[in-house]
């Protein structure tokens, strides 16, 4: 099965993926993790997205392409693979197209106020990147993942002006490649505005699992 996660910053596409990697044996491609790994060892990627990232902004889309088109050339994503936030534009949509086909796209749905909530509470994992909330599933103990002991702290987009830039783009970028998929009849709507077992619920009931 091969899936695209599409939906707004903090739409609870990563948590998701987390859970749906293992519930259908396939990997989960984020591009955002890619690029914060690449930061975070201070690569030549890493050193050119990280101003671009912390302001909210999109990487460039022929970057971006690359980086997707090159990791599935891998062994692990012969099944099928999830990609959780990609594509993030039309023409990104469009090069996916040329080297790969799709076979579903999961919308989550949900208003900015969610997304405001979640965004203002996460806190991630910089070993594993395991997403927590600060109110909704925070650390067992404080600043310390339990998953592999690595220190939890604050996205560096997840600062207010830069959520709310990263809102801006996905409306004026992101937003119209729900059109693009439903015109292509591989659209499934969820809402991913409840708690995170209520959305895998939804999950596998749209995929009728
Ligand atoms: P995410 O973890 O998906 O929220 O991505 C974090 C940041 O990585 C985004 O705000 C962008 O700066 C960059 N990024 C991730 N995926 C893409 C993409 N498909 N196109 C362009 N930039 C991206």
């Amino acid at each position: 099965m091969k899936m695209i996660f599409l939906g707004p910053p903090g739409a609870g596409k990563g948590t998701l993926a987390d859970r749906a990697k293992d519930i259908l044996g396939i990997p989960q491609i984020s591009t955002g993790g890619i690029f914060r790994a690449a930061v975070a060892a201070g690569s030549p990627l890493g050193l050119k997205v990280k101003s671009i990232m912390d302001a909210g902004k999109l990487v460039d889309d022929e970057t971006t392409i690359e980086l997707v088109k090159e990791r599935l050339t891998q062994d692990d994503v012969k099944k099928g693979y999830i990609l959780d936030g990609f594509p993030r534009t039309i023409p990104q949509a469009e090069a996916l197209a040329g080297f790969s086909t799709v076979d579903k796209v999961i919308n989550f749905d949900i208003p900015d106020s969610g997304v405001l909530v979640r965004l203002g509470g996460r806190r991630v994992c910089r070993m594993c990147g395991f997403n927590f909330h600060a109110v909704f599933n925070p650390p067992p103990q404080e600043g310390v993942c339990d998953k592999c002991g690595g220190e939890v702290y604050i996205r560096d987009d997840d600062q207010p002006e830069a959520i709310q830039k990263r809102l801006e783009v996905y409306r004026a970028q992101t937003e119209p490649l729900i059109n693009y998929y439903r015109e292509k009849n591989l659209l499934l709507d969820i809402d991913a505005s409840p708690m995170i077992e209520e959305i895998v619920v939804s999950f596998k009931k749209v995929l009728g699992l």
